[in-house]
């Protein structure tokens, strides 16, 4: 047990909730889980996964996080697949299927003591849900964690990936909008930041000012941020676009900061799709960042006036908690888990359009005493329902029910 970090944990998000999960993870003490994505570095799955398992081993748990590897061909298709699951028509076949499922299997023949022997195995995301199916011999039980916007799936994907998913012994989801009819135990569990990470931890003035004079960013004017993936389903463009709207009004500069994630091959035609958009604009600013950038993003969202996530989108956007923890209002596109991220009128708004959007970002510009309400609010929001401890929580929760049995579906968060 690592009491140093429980006790860093107990300062934030109060005792008597790490006393719980010390409770809670005590007949669990002997379990082995494992966790296992497709990414270490890059987007929301990796950076819960981050704080997740060296919280888990503080609490004493026997936890391992491992990361399926594949080629290029592989991430294409499930980078399409993705697409597909969020709505958008896109056709995978049936030889893209096969690269999808060798794959796997491959990665399953590479881990498959660990498979076998774990008592419990969180899969997250469907590039490695075959992994079930590649292990006959499994003993332990095995949950489908989905960070997706399942809500209106492309249906041959669907029931393509259905048929994986249904073998599993529970799925969890981060918005009941997103479960899908399934023969097993469904959860609802929405995803969580870490205050304690160089993403979210305080940080001293000096560091936010050399990120602005290491981009030139004007310090002097009011400041918009969007911190996403360079990804369509972000909508940078449309960003921009209700920046433009904006300026007609209200001076500032707009900030897109992001970079693309190891599992992302389509993040680059985006990145010059947004580049030529702001082209000639002195008051747009692109930056691309490393993987690792999280005091500059940090320090970002720390300056910005107002932050935006005007995704069309989002399974749950982690950019929106974790600007709602620094106490920033955020306009975010009335999607996916955004909508029970913002509060719409108390601690941001939620927007249909660039012109609902421009029309906010007047609104809090104009308003500075709004704006810090709406902040303070927001901190409090997310320090009762999205930090890690409360994420932890229904994790284990979850688990002890698959351990006793228990068969009602329960939905740990409202
Ligand atoms: N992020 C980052 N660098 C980037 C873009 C995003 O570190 O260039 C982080 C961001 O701060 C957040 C996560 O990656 O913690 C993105 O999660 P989110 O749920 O917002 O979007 P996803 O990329 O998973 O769709």
């Amino acid at each position: 047990m690592d009491n140093h970090l429980l006790a860093k944990y107990a300062q934030v998000a109060g005792a008597d909730v790490v006393d719980q999960l010390q409770q809670l993870a005590k007949p669990l003490k002997d379990a082995h889980i494992v966790h296992i994505n497709s990414t270490r570095y890059g987007g929301g799955v990796a950076e819960i996964l981050h704080s997740l398992v060296p919280l888990k081993k503080a609490l004493g748990l026997n936890v391992t996080w491992e990361v399926i590897s594949g080629e290029e061909a592989f991430f294409h298709v499930t980078k399409s697949m993705h697409n597909a699951l969020q709505g958008f028509p896109t056709v995978v076949s049936q030889r893209e299927l096969k690269t999808y499922e060798e794959t796997n299997a491959r990665e399953a023949e590479r881990l498959r003591p660990l498979l076998e022997e774990a008592d419990f195995v969180f899969i997250h995301d469907p590039q490695p849900a075959p992994l079930l199916h590649f292990t006959p011999n499994r003993k332990g039980k095995w949950i489908w964690r989905c960070h997706i916007d399942l809500s209106r799936p492309f249906r041959p994907v669907w029931r393509y990936l259905r048929n994986l998913v249904v073998e599993y012994d529970a799925s969890i989801f981060s918005m009941p909008d997103f479960s899908q009819p399934l023969p097993h135990l469904q959860y609802i569990i929405p995803p969580s930041i870490d205050p304690l990470t160089k993403k979210n931890r305080e940080l001293p003035p000096k560091d936010i000012e050399e990120v602005f004079n290491h981009f030139g960013l004007d310090p002097d004017l009011p400041t918009i941020l969007q911190v996403s993936r360079f990804d369509r389903f972000k909508d940078p463009l449309g960003v921009i676009r209700a920046a433009r709207l904006a300026k007609k009004f209200v001076l500032f500069q707009l900030v897109l900061a992001g970079g693309g994630a190891a599992d992302d091959p389509e993040g680059e035609a985006v990145l010059k799709e947004v580049q030529s958009a702001a082209a000639g604009d002195p008051h747009v600013h692109v930056l691309y960042l490393p993987p690792d950038a999280h005091i500059t993003i940090n320090a970002l969202q720390r300056a910005a006036d107002v932050v935006i996530q005007k995704s069309l989108k989002e399974g749950f956007g982690l950019t929106v908690t974790e600007a709602l923890w620094k106490g920033k209002p955020v306009i975010g596109g009335a999607v996916g888990g955004i909508k029970i991220q913002v509060v719409d009128h108390h601690t941001g708004f939620l927007v249909h359009t660039p012109e609902g959007a421009a029309l906010r970002i007047r609104y809090l510009l104009f308003y500075k005493d709004k704006r810090e309400e709406m902040g303070r609010k927001a901190h409090l929001f997310v320090r009762e329902n999205f930090l890690i401890t409360r994420h932890l929580r229904d994790y284990l929760s979850l688990l002890m029910a698959l351990k006793l049995g228990v068969h009602e579906r329960i939905e740990l968060v409202t």
